[in-house]
């Protein structure tokens, strides 16, 4: 009985110890037991989860100490505490970097016990090991994305102010600069809307590689929002270019990207540049100057870089004064429009009103739109104030028409934010019908960045507008970075030329054969083609003879209250200067530094009956030019500031059917054959001349310009 019954004891254990056993071996965690009585403190046993997390064998193992599991990283707080525990024989729990047979890191919660023999005396520790390598990954990734942007994987800018002001300090503390670069893409809206999000966001992973690969050690590269990034630099060099040092982003983005094997983007970008110690002191002004440069790069025609400046600085403190007064403004109708005539070059008579908003502010007085729309743009408010000129621009209209006026349009200037809100095409609309107005009397003038900024969605709102009925003005057309190709692909109606051009019309050449191109341009895509900025009777009068349809300028009238308007509609301006003669009377121009020369020679064609002009310099020469009908124009070579060829070259452009005849005591035969050769002169004549000989010189070239006119279809 009692040996049956030890037997069965003895079974009952020998039973538990086999499923002891099973569960350790099966148990995925790892299990280690480890030997206190031996030197060393050897590995007595492992399981298959050990096995499996660290890729070692069991024969690999044992009878060695652990610590070939943290191999060369020693260095970690978590060993020291399990050395503790051991000595004190106590539990413990850790966690620590392990290292796999390949070398790969792994996470290592352990849990280590002492076991007791039966006496109580600890002769051995169990290791229960669990690999929590993903959970630490997921960790580090959380707190990854909670600084930076998953999409480019740059830090974030917002939350990353302790970086830049740790540059800042360093820099202050050097005594170098600090320069923050705020980069802008330009019309990004485009490449989402037309080609997709998936395109945009590789798009914007290339931008954000390409950026780092700009930046040197001492940077900081941030994504700040949308298509804007900042780059922090530290450790400037105070005498470094800071435009060239800026020019790299731009360029760096100006290069091709592309996004597939199919698809090559074309992306530019708007960069502003401040700097510590030179405009900023702090993280927060250096990127509002950097952000406030960006947009001025924007406004200046995109695909460029602006450091802030002095200039800039009254942006600045124009954003922060003013921005927060528009609203009030607004509900205090601070607000008035004016409105400047448009004048049809053919006749004279006012054609367009374009109104343009005056803010007349107690505070700050009366101020030009050109200090408050981009305040307005940036934060918003052009929404309200956009929509609030439209309605009273209408509201005047009908007024006007009520009071029996007609035969004129009234533009209305729209800014790109109101341009991309969905229902602008309803609100004009609205307004339209409210006023009762002939759409066809309402103009919007866009400019090209307008366009550019969302280039689809304008199109369609543009064919919306267009089937409204309401005109459409390309406004300051040639400053803008646009492809001509938009054009034809939007129903625009007018050009208006920017008056940049139009400045110095009647003096630089160049500027003129654009002028005459956009003219030319225009009229072949059926538009009609304003001038604006016609400070002069000799620009209107430029302007008439090369076909220019209609001026606007302070030559005709500045912007006036709507009170002067009435008066003013009936006036018919003079767009024909009337010095200029246009009957075909032979007219000559001399020009000659030397008075006598010129004198005798004024004597000499007066015998021939020639209306003759004469100049002592150039700019005179320019003007004569301008304000008559010349056809034949003789210079002098050597003369102060510009040679005779040089400004014949220049005539040409301007008016390339004019003879061109050189009469020169100097003979410089490089620029001479160098003219020639370019079609700028048609004839070289020495001096002194004989008198006989230079009057048949000169009637031949009128003979010949005569001829070329009636060869003319
Ligand atoms: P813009 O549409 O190109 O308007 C023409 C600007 O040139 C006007 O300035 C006008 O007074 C000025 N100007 C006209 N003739 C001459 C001239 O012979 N010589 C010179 N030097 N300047 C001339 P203003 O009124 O200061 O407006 C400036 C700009 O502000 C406008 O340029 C337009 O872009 C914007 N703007 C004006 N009103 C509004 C508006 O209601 N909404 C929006 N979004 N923008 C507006
Ligand atoms: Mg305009
Ligand atoms: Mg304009």
């Amino acid at each position: 009985m009692l040996t049956l019954r030890d037997v069965t004891a003895q079974r009952a254990s020998e039973r538990q110890l086999r499923l002891l056993r099973r569960a350790v071996e099966s148990s995925k965690d790892g299990i280690i037991i480890v030997d206190l009585r031996a030197p060393d403190q050897p590995i007595r046993y492992v399981n298959a989860g050990f096995e499996r997390i660290t890729g070692y064998r069991s024969d690999d193992v044992v009878g060695r100490n652990c610590r070939f599991l943290q191999a060369e990283d020693r260095l970690q707080p978590e060993i020291e505490t399990v050395g503790r525990a051991i000595a004190e024989r106590q539990d413990c729990e850790v966690v620590l970097r392990n290292y796999r047979k390949d070398g790969s890191l792994f996470w290592n919660r352990l849990m280590l016990s002492p076991v007791p023999d039966e006496s109580g005396k600890v002769t051995h520790y169990i290791g229960v090991q669990t690999d929590i390598t993903a959970q630490k990954v997921m960790e580090a990734e959380h707190q990854y994305l909670a600084t930076h942007d998953p999409l480019t994987r740059l830090l974030r800018f917002a939350g990353s102010e302790a970086r830049i002001e740790a540059l800042l300090a360093q820099a202050r503390e050097r005594k170098r600069r600090m320069v923050v670069i705020s980069v802008d893409l330009d019309g990004f809206h485009s490449v989402n809307d037309t080609m997709g999000f998936a395109v945009g966001d590789a798009a914007l992973r290339l931008v954000a590689d390409r950026l780092r690969a700009a930046s040197g050690p001492e940077c900081e590269v941030m994504r700040y929002a949308g298509e804007e990034f900042v780059i922090a630099i530290g450790d400037v060099d105070p005498a470094a270019d800071l435009t060239q040092l800026a020019t790299r982003y731009c360029e760096c983005i100006a290069e091709p990207m592309p996004i597939s094997q199919l698809a090559t983007l074309y992306l530019t970008a708007s960069v502003g540049v401040s700097a510590f110690p030179d405009s900023g002191q702090t993280v927060l002004d250096l990127t509002r100057q950097a952000d406030t440069a960006t947009k001025r790069a924007k406004r200046n025609g995109r695909n460029g870089v602006y450091v802030f400046s002095n200039e800039l600085s009254d942006a600045l403190s124009d954003r922060l004064a003013l921005g927060g007064r528009l609203r009030e403004a607004l509900a205090r109708d601070e607000f008035l429009l004016y409105y400047q005539p448009q004048v049809d070059a053919q006749n004279g008579n006012v054609v367009g009103l374009e109104a343009l908003v005056r803010w007349s502010s107690p505070e700050f007085g009366l101020l030009l739109p050109n200090r408050f729309i981009p305040v307005a743009e940036d934060n918003g408010m052009i929404l309200h104030l956009g929509a609030w000129v439209l309605r009273t621009a209408c509201r005047q209209l009908r007024a006007w028409i009520d009071s029996g006026l007609s035969g004129f349009q009234v533009s209305v200037n729209v800014s790109a934010a109101q341009m991309q809100r969905p229902n602008f095409v309803a609100d004009v609309g609205r307004i339209l019908s409210e006023t009762a107005i002939d759409p066809g009397m309402l103009q919007l003038e866009l400019t090209e960045s307008v366009l550019m900024d969302n280039a689809e969605r304008s199109a369609i709102q543009m064919r919306q507008l267009n089937k409204l009925g309401v005109r459409i003005a390309l406004d300051d057309f040639g400053v803008g970075y646009s492809s001509l190709s938009y054009l034809r692909r939007f129903p625009i109606h007018k050009l208006k030329i920017d008056q940049s051009f139009i400045a110095n019309i009647t003096r630089d050449g160049k500027g003129a054969a654009l002028v005459r191109a956009m003219i030319s341009i225009g009229h072949h895509l059926g538009m009609r083609v304003v001038a604006e900025g016609v400070e002069t009777a000799a620009q209107s009068s430029y302007l008439l003879r090369n076909h220019c349809d209609e001026l606007q300028g302070f030559h005709f009238s500045e912007a006036l209250p709507a009170s002067k308007i009435p008066e003013l509609l009936r006036h018919r301006y003079q767009t024909r200067d009337e010095k200029v003669h246009l009957e075909p009377r032979r007219t000559l121009l001399l020009l000659d530094d030397d008075e006598n020369i010129l004198r005798s020679l004024i004597r000499l064609f007066r015998r021939e009956n020639y209306q003759v002009l004469s100049a002592s310099n150039a700019t005179r020469a320019f003007e004569l030019l301008a304000t008559h009908s010349v056809q034949v124009v003789m210079s002098d070579q050597r003369m102060p500031g510009i040679s005779g060829t040089e400004f014949l070259s220049q005539v040409k452009a301007l008016y390339p059917e004019t003879m061109r005849i050189v009469l020169s005591g100097y003979t410089d035969l490089a620029s001479v054959t160098d003219a020639i050769n370019r079609g700028a002169i048609y004839k070289f004549l020495t001096k002194p001349w004989d008198d006989d000989a230079l009057c048949d010189q000169v009637q031949e070239a009128f003979r010949q310009f005569e001829q070329n006119a009636d060869a003319k279809p």
